[in-house]
């Protein structure tokens, strides 16, 4: 931690500030300049973060040496993190993963049929939500265990690995029984004794961006699941809410080099309910790709207009498909591979 002395603080002050430090078992370290005195204060960072050093006369600003975000920072491991989800590595620097499937997983015939469809086309994860976290109480909610057990018998079916996601503590054993990745969905990207939860889950688990969470904000809920740990965490953009209204939300593409220099974490994106009109999908799964991103998630369905959720913005198959080979030369042109 660094502190900036205002021009003109008194020695009193000066004196005070180090005084204080002192008292918390940490050690100043004053540099006297022409203009301004800087103090460093050395020991543990952690110590000092919940002081209000900012409420001392004399100071001006306080900065942080390391990030508050440790375990998820880059500096913590110096290598990317690859999660194995089945032997499907998402990380790896050749790599984009595809996730592809419906929004919910609606009936038998449904979840297969576009499970086969999905995997013929490229995908390697098939996703589905069976617990789903709707705007309006009287819209489909989601099939429950019944839609577990159905992930569970398409990947029987398919070998594809399942990411689905969990709202709420009380189905944390039934989640993690069925899915190979917990899904935590952008609504409750800070419930924080969700995170804590899936933290002490052995299986791996992808964040979803809260609608006005911030680069920082994200990182630090996923500190709460590695700090319990859990080191299997992947982080996925989503987008954001803005003044926008033309799209669903705005897709921050930005936030993959952002998060990638911040983190060691795997970053996905999810540019359906990013842009959440199916036509625009297509462009923004190809930017995504270009961004760096570790993988893709896109909502197929086999029959957009009798989707129970999300049908708008679903892919058809023929269209998931064109995209893929899209997404291959994207993909290419950055030396990786689908
Ligand atoms: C989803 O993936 O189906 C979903 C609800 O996503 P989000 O949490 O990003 O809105
Ligand atoms: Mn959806």
């Amino acid at each position: 931690m660094i502190i900036i002395c205002k021009r003109g603080a008194t020695d009193e002050q000066i004196a005070h500030i180090e005084e204080a430090i002192r008292s918390w078992g940490l050690k100043p370290h004053t540099s006297r300049g022409v203009e301004r005195a800087i103090i460093g204060i050395i020991g543990p960072e952690d110590v000092v973060r919940e002081k209000p050093l900012e409420a001392f006369p004399g100071v001006e600003s306080v900065t942080p040496v390391l990030k508050p975000y440790k375990l998820a920072s880059y500096e913590f491991t110096q290598k990317r993190t690859v999660v194995d989800v089945r032997g499907v590595k998402i990380g790896d620097a050749q790599k984009v993963v595809l996730m592809a499937g419906p929004c919910s997983v609606e009936s038998r015939e449904q979840i297969l049929e576009i499970a086969r469809i999905v995997k013929k086309a490229g995908a390697s994860v098939l996703r589905g939500g069976a617990f789903k976290p709707r705007t309006s109480p009287y819209t489909f909610q989601g099939l429950g265990k019944k839609g577990l057990e159905l992930l569970a018998e398409a990947r029987k079916a398919t070998g594809l690995p399942v990411i689905t996601e969990l709202m709420d503590t009380k189905d944390t054993e039934v989640v993690e029984e069925y899915t190979d990745i917990i899904q935590i969905g952008a609504r409750n990207m800070q419930n924080f004794s969700l995170l804590k939860e899936v933290g002490r889950c052995k299986k791996p688990v992808m964040l979803k961006r809260g609608l006005a969470a911030t680069i920082k904000d994200v990182l630090l809920s996923a500190e709460y699941i590695l700090n319990e740990g859990n080191m299997n965490v992947m982080l996925c953009e989503r987008g954001i809410r803005t003044f926008e209204t033309y799209t669903r939300n705005t897709l921050d593409l930005s936030a993959v080099p952002a998060l990638k220099k911040e983190s060691h974490l795997p970053v996905i994106v999810d540019p359906t309910h990013g842009a959440g009109h199916h036509d625009l999908i297509p462009a923004m799964a190809l930017a995504a790709v270009a961004s760096g991103a570790d993988g893709i998630m896109v909502e197929v369905h086999n029959n957009p207009e009798s989707a129970l959720s999300d049908g708008e913005q679903s892919l058809l198959p023929e269209k998931f498909k064109a995209l893929v080979a899209q997404m291959r030369a994207v993909a290419a042109a950055i030396g990786k591979q689908i």
